[in-house]
């Protein structure tokens, strides 16, 4: 038997899976992100949590084909971290060290972001495609490409940032990134309730969501399924926004399927659904055969399985 490890090292925990060489999760764990003093513990302890495993299982270092990560943070050559900040890392050789507390076993690195849309290609909503492109609507956006089964080259750590392009040149919000107007402000869980609070404040309407102590975007796609009439408005503009880079991304990398993640997701069907609607508006050039917008799978196990499935190739 043949296996590996996916590894998703996030700013609180890190997500731990031992997988075989043929994608079946046989076990998964967490451990505690140590963070303090730039966090000099994490790749120690990383160590010994897998080698602890190998132990327990009875698994020989010659039994196991590589152990994949994922990081926070732009990642070069699949070895490198160029920063990680919520992890408190800087520039960090993270393939070399590890693999020298691994006694050798080979390290592969990636984004995370990225990592997760290898592991949805894998085994979850892109699963028999080679080229699908991620979006993941949670605190933030995030994005992953993969093409023809790799992730997407990445020469400055950006590729895949599909958060950050801008939808809105008009907006005066101001996004964590510093620019106006990008899909994040408008598709991440903040945003969503952001648009809807706008609207609530600009019309006299009634909602369901004025009774509401504090609004979450479950409560906004709630509404909108009850047919209230803001959030709908609210769930359209988020849609709008969402289809044009899904468009605009089509245009650009032509893929077979776009997988939608992250917690905002669990809206579900009518989230794609509003989705497609404009993708298809702002994309008739493709015609009839356009890519499928589908659901993620794997949740917050997408970081391990793509994690893992980098060190198959
Ligand atoms: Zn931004």
């Amino acid at each position: 038997m043949s296996y590996c490890f996916g590894i998703d090292i996030g700013g609180t925990t890190v997500k731990c899976g031992l997988f075989t060489t043929e994608g079946v999760l046989l076990e998964k764990w967490e451990i505690k992100t140590r963070t303090e003093e730039n966090g000099k513990a994490i790749l120690p302890d990383v160590a010994e949590t897998i080698l602890k495993k190998m132990e327990e299982k009875g698994i020989e270092k010659t039994e196991v084909t590589g152990v994949g990560v994922g990081v926070p943070g732009p990642v070069v050559k699949e070895r490198e971290v160029q920063v990680a900040v919520n992890l408190h890392w800087g520039y960090t050789m993270l393939a070399d060290d590890l693999e020298k507390l691994l006694d050798q076993i080979p390290v592969k690195v990636g984004n995370d972001a990225n990592v997760a849309a290898l592991g949805e290609m894998w085994k979850g909503g892109g699963e028999g495609y080679l080229d699908v492109v991620l979006l993941t609507l949670g605190t933030g956006v995030g994005g992953g490409i993969i093409i023809n089964g790799e992730i997407a080259p990445s020469h400055r750590g950006v590729g895949g940032e599909l958060g950050h392009i801008t939808v809105n040149p008009d907006e005066e919000a101001t996004c964590n990134c510093g620019n106006h107007g990008c899909l994040e402000q408008y598709a991440s869980a903040t945003g969503v309730v952001r648009i809807a609070k706008k609207l609530l404040a600009a019309s006299k309407e009634e909602s369901s969501l004025r009774t509401l102590e504090t609004v979450t975007a479950k409560d906004v796609f709630d509404a909108a399924k009850a047919g209230d009439h803001l959030a709908v408005e609210a769930v359209e503009v988020l849609g709008k926004y969402l289809g044009l880079v899904v468009a605009n991304v089509a245009l650009t990398v032509d893929p077979d399927v776009f997988v939608i993640g992250g917690g905002v997701s669990k809206a579900g069907q009518v989230l794609i659904d509003v989705i497609i609607k404009y993708y298809h508006k702002f994309a008739k050039i493709i015609g009839d055969n356009k890519a499928k917008v589908v659901l993620a799978k794997l949740g917050n196990d997408a970081g391990i399985y793509g994690a893992a499935r980098m060190v198959l190739k």
